[in-house]
């Protein structure tokens, strides 16, 4: 027997409609492109996507049509992907950080046939263009004072929704429509098409808000420093709404002078962001001796969150850190580490200890380990192997059908990640299932080496990475930057690690270098660095 409620198809732009009409006045405030500090509300930018909708569809838009977006987040981002999916097209982020021809390569495998792009990418896209056939327009994010000379034809985007109007409505379609896409960065091979649907939006949105969650309400004021074109900008741009939560978009100001100045000025209680940007706010921090008074909360995700990055914040500026997993095929939220009643009381290290774990999964997150002939491992917190999960907001399969062999038949999915997991279900990521050092038949752990030798007060960056060895195949080699005006030495580093880790795992050595290489995503690019590192002799071997 089927129950008598009613059919109510779960579509993103509901998400705006209800911000709209609940929390029309909460403001959504931007660093524009053009520079000044921007503002509007959740009605304007309701009102607005409409008539970029109506001319989406006055220019022949249809339900399916991928529209690229290369922007920073902005009010005017926000638009753009209601605008676009309140016809029933599809979002298409693009990452402005990959190279261009990469760019190109993944507009034409997924057919893009529109870009909305901001004024700062305006020469990617020139440079690109005659490579991408299917592209019919080229909206710049910016009013007529600011459009650039081109030798392309480019439509201005405030000239484009005042000629337009808000007689627009959305349209009608089942709710697993697709919404939005976003390619992973292919650290491995092309990059693969997420493809995500407005109910696993919607869901995933939800999921999102809980309060063991992200814990968003009409009372908290959010800075996503995390890039809408990032995994789907962590499910920020559909949660924020759906809680009528205040927005602070940082635009394309990332650095920690940037992102503090409107922390500061707009009050913001709640931000999100990689590690790599904290870093950042935090040396801003404490080379100005300037305050956190206002911010509660910081979600810290997309690698490894260094228990140091942990300690600064919740013991020197009182912010309380939420560490986070996800992946862009995941919607991309898998797990956030807030603290459950069983770690509840625990002194400051021992809750240091829980916070170097990724936490444990919200409702609609299934997760299990299992070892290389998918036997599932005990929740041990020592054993591990194989993450795997499923769920509403979970990829079933990639656009285009690459990928295959990461989804089993029984809709599990293969993270690519390595983790273990507690008794009480807070999971930690140990490695990338390529990364993991393999020496003498047992595993090493690169990221609990990494986070361990980033706790030294003169390392500004880690990277741990397997190099061949003649008895145990392969040893781990750490690899610093230094930091500014420091000079570390191998004994000193090796000194601070000792005692901390199984006496096996320590490193063989010790390399300093000025950079490490990292992906579009602002992860450590770890075939890069074994490419460099190819013929390194250990003292060892
Ligand atoms: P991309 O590969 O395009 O950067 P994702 O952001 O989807 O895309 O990357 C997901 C991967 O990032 C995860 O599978 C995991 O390896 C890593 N990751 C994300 N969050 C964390 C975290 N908190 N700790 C360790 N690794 C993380």
């Amino acid at each position: 027997m089927l129950g008598l409620m009613q059919e109510w198809p779960l579509l993103c732009h509901k998400l705006l409609d209800y911000a709209a009409e609940q929390h029309g006045a909460r403001e959504v405030i931007s660093r524009s492109t053009e520079g000044p500090i921007t503002r509007t509300n959740y009605r304007d930018i309701h009102t607005r996507s409409k008539h970029l909708a109506k001319w989406l569809e006055g220019n022949g838009y249809k339900l399916g049509d991928r529209i690229a977006t290369l922007a920073w987040n902005t009010g005017r981002h926000m638009e753009a992907w209601y605008g676009i999916m309140g016809i029933g097209a599809i979002y298409h982020t693009l990452n402005p950080r990959l190279f261009p021809d990469q760019i190109a390569w993944i507009m034409n495998h997924a057919d893009d046939q529109a870009i909305l792009v901001d004024l700062t990418f305006v020469p990617i896209v020139e440079a690109i263009a005659e490579k991408v056939p299917g592209l019919r327009h080229i909206i710049v994010l910016t009013d007529e004072e600011h459009m650039p000379e081109s030798k392309l034809d480019l439509i201005c985007y405030e000239t484009l929704i005042a000629e337009s109007d808000a007689d627009f409505k959305w349209a009608d379609f089942p709710e697993e429509t697709a919404a939005g896409m976003c390619y992973t960065s292919g650290t491995t091979g092309d990059p693969k098409g997420v493809l995500y649907s407005h109910r696993s939006n919607v869901i995933h949105a939800m999921m999102a808000a809980l309060p063991d969650a992200l814990n968003l309400s009409s009372n908290e004021v959010l800075m996503p420093v995390v890039p809408m074109f990032h995994a789907n900008s962590w499910g920020l741009g559909m949660a924020a709404p759906l809680t009528g939560t205040t927005m602070v978009m940082p635009g394309g100001g990332m650095d920690g002078a940037s992102i503090f100045e409107l922390l500061d000025t707009e009050k913001v209680t709640f931000t999100a962001a990689v590690p790599t940007v904290w870093l950042g706010l935090l040396d801003y921090l404490e080379e100005t001796g300037k305050k956190l008074p206002h911010l509660t909360r910081v979600v810290v995700g997309g690698a490894a969150c260094p228990r140091a990055i942990t300690a600064k914040f919740e013991r020197d500026y009182d912010v309380e850190v939420v560490h986070a997993w996800g992946m862009t095929e995941m919607s991309p939220l898998g797990s956030l580490g807030s603290i459950k009643p069983e770690y509840g009381g625990l002194d400051v290290e021992k809750t240091l200890d829980v916070k170097e774990k990724q936490g444990f999964a919200p409702f609609g997150v299934e997760m299990k380990i299992t070892d290389d002939e998918n036997k599932e491992l005990p929740w041990d917190g020592k054993t591990f192997g194989r993450l795997k999960v499923r769920g509403p907001a979970v990829a079933k399969a990639y656009y285009g059908g690459a990928g295959a062999e990461q989804f089993d038949g029984d809709n599990w999915f293969d993270t690519g990640d390595v983790a273990h997991i507690d008794q009480y279900g807070y999971m930690q990521i140990t490695d990338r299932a390529k990364d993991v050092i393999k020496s003498g038949g047992e595993w090493i752990s690169t990221i609990d080496l990494e986070n361990l030798a980033v706790g030294h007060p003169d390392v500004q960056e880690a990277a741990v990475i397997g190099v061949a060895h003649p008895k145990w195949d392969e040893r781990p080699l750490l690899i610093c930057i230094p930091r500014k005006g420091a000079t570390p030495t191998k004994e000193g580093i090796l000194g601070f690690m000792e005692g901390k880790v199984a006496k096996w795992w320590m490193p063989d050595d010790v390399a300093f270098v000025e950079e490490i290489p990292h992906t579009a995503t602002g992860k450590i690019q770890k075939i890069e660095l074994r490419k460099q590192f190819a013929d390194y002799k250990l003292p060892t071997a």
